[in-house]
């Protein structure tokens, strides 16, 4: 049984020292605690006494060793990113708060000392008992980890979590079909259930969300706050000096220099100041609680376009800041742009942070063309007129991420055989009902092919989606969002029949576009292969059969009955 904590002292001493990495996420931890303990009481009381197993869990995480080079850690203090560092100190503040057995590891040393590797045995080739049930890690860990773990890699690879910030998709995750079909990456290709990857943003539904938290305020701080705005200041999104050279800034920052007083936190060393324009009040690059106090102040954070789907416009948001970005067009992607390239995602980037474009939007968010001078200025002086309150979306909460993870926790097993019905099969009985205006299928409640499934089958709708759609948006089309762990109740003839599709026949292959509908030849195609099920992916040839749920408001993640 796993029993809420509200001390964080001792997680502080399992985060080790030493390295500007871990001392930037201790502060961070430090600082957050009484908001944890908080959600944490907040959490309890919402789940009633429900029994929670306490789990041994194995934080490994691998971008931090030297064996991967460590990049990061000399730059906290430079202006490097921070988003991953902000990213596992919530990890493990909401994995110790749960109540779980927690060690964490950032170097291979300590990694092969937790996992029971002999010393001297770079590769272990005998299957040793794993001492945890879980074990969170990146991919630079995941390669560590099945370098050294011999042949218990292959039998412990489902209690393996990978943070993978931008996601992967199924097309990419399967080594075969990858390989095959032109989706092999330099990061790709593990054939773990796709819901093992765990991103920042709720991209695709294939991966797991995990995300973060921002500080969340309460009503007298947001008071105090709102009546504390200066109205014409202005704070640019980007710690490095390079953001300021992106292409067309000139003319940008002319209009907002007549409207705004303009502030930046850019990094810079006391011999060479910055490279950013005069006018531009540089507080060089702030400790995380000065950075929250300047965001308090302002009204306006503004992206330059770079870096992409970061933490710090959900803290501008929720500190009250209106966030100003620019749209994409054409869409940023794996494609056509060198940060996204090699990237296991063919996911399309409309603005710099498109979560806080669909998910939050105005009167909070405002997307606009950059290129569009008056588009631009109306929405600047539209934007110093009004009065906007913070938000955090709950999600982004303590209590949101530690809904989402107990429920991971008590929910998620990869380790268990895979999904009830085989491609094609069919139940005695069809579980199918057609809704009444005959657009979609339901699952019938009383329908025995899927008990215990999590999320619970009866929250299913699916719909077949039109042709170069893909699920992700078929689904949000309605309201709802794509859950990929109901593709295999789908996956029959008696869905297309259900739902009146005309099938002249039926065929089942490897496609992570399939079960589909191709209208030229009028013919149903079924999944082969389990691991290809995706909620991302289109193609102008085929109209998806999409497997669709409701949510929680503001907890992606969660369907109603998730809990
Ligand atoms: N941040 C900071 N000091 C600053 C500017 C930002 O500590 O002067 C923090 C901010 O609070 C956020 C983190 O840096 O939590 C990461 O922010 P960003 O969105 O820039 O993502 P990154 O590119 O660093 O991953």
């Amino acid at each position: 049984q796993a029993v809420f904590r509200s001390n964080l002292s001792h997680l502080l001493e399992l985060m080790g020292s030493g390295k500007e990495s871990l001392i930037f996420m201790k502060k961070r931890t430090k600082r957050l605690t009484a908001q944890w303990a908080l959600a944490a009481q907040r959490l309890a009381q919402k789940l009633g006494g429900a029994r929670r197993d306490q789990k041994q869990v194995l934080v490994h995480i691998g971008f931090l060793t030297e064996e991967s080079g460590d990049v990061f850690s000399p730059r906290v203090l430079k202006g490097g990113p921070l988003g991953e560092m902000v990213q596992w100190a919530d990890i493990l503040a909401a994995l110790y708060v749960l109540g779980h057995g927690l060690r964490v590891t950032v170097s291979l040393k300590e990694l092969q000392s937790n996992l029971g590797v002999p010393p001297g045995r770079g590769n272990c080739p005998l299957t040793m008992p794993l001492p945890f049930d879980l074990i969170y890690t990146d991919y630079h860990g995941l390669q560590q980890m099945k370098q050294h773990m011999g042949l218990s890699f292959k039998k412990y690879r489902c209690r393996i979590r990978v943070i993978d910030t931008f996601g992967t998709e199924p097309a990419y995750n399967h080594e075969e079909y990858a390989t095959l079909h032109g989706y092999r990456t330099n990061w790709g290709y593990w054939n773990l259930n796709p819901k093992q990857f765990m991103t920042m943003f709720p991209h695709t539904p294939d991966n797991s969300f995990m995300g973060f938290v921002s500080e969340e305020l309460n009503e007298t701080e947001k008071q105090l706050i709102k009546g504390g705005k200066a109205s014409n200041m202005a704070v640019v999104y980007g710690k490095e000096a390079s953001i300021w050279k992106l292409q067309g800034k000139e003319k940008f920052l002319s209009i907002l220099n007549k409207y705004m007083e303009i502030h930046g936190t850019v990094y810079y060393e006391s011999q060479r100041p910055p490279e950013v324009p005069a006018f531009v009040k540089n507080h060089g690059l702030l400790p995380q609680p000065e950075f929250q106090q300047l965001l308090r102040k302002a009204k306006l954070f503004i992206g330059f376009g770079f870096p992409y789907e970061g933490p710090a416009p959900l803290e501008a948001i929720a500190n009250g800041c209106v966030f100003l970005q620019s749209r994409f067009s054409p869409p940023h992607s794996s494609l056509n742009h060198e940060f996204f390239r090699g990237k296991p995602t063919s996911r399309e980037v409309f603005s710099q942070h498109p979560y806080a474009e669909s998910f939050i939007g105005k009167p909070h968010v405002w997307t606009v063309d950059y290129n569009n001078s008056e588009e631009l200025e109306a929405a600047i002086k539209t934007i110093v007129r009004t009065q906007v309150d913070p938000y955090l979306p709950y999600e982004y909460t303590c209590e949101g991420m530690l809904e989402r993870v107990h429920a991971y926790i008590q929910h998620q097993d990869f380790c268990a055989a895979p999904g009830p019905a085989p491609p094609g099969a069919r139940a005695p009985e069809s579980p199918f009902i057609l809704a009444p205006n005959a657009t979609h299928l339901k699952w019938a409640r009383n329908a025995s092919l899927a008990p215990g499934a999590w999320p619970p089958a009866h929250s299913l709708r699916a719909w077949l989606a039109a042709a170069g759609r893909a699920c992700t948006d078929a689904c949000l089309d309605h309201g709802l969002i794509c859950e990929p762990s109901f593709f295999p109740f789908l996956n029959s003839q008696d869905a297309f029949r259900t739902l009146q599709v005309p099938c002249d026949g039926t065929e089942s292959e490897m496609n992570h576009l399939y079960p589909a509908f191709a209208q030229l030849g009028q013919e149903c195609f079924l999944q082969k292969e389990p691991l290809l099920f995706s909620c991302a992916g289109s193609s102008s040839k085929y109209r998806r059969l999409c497997p669709c749920r409701d949510f929680r408001k503001g907890q992606v993640a969660l369907c109603q009955d998730c809990l």
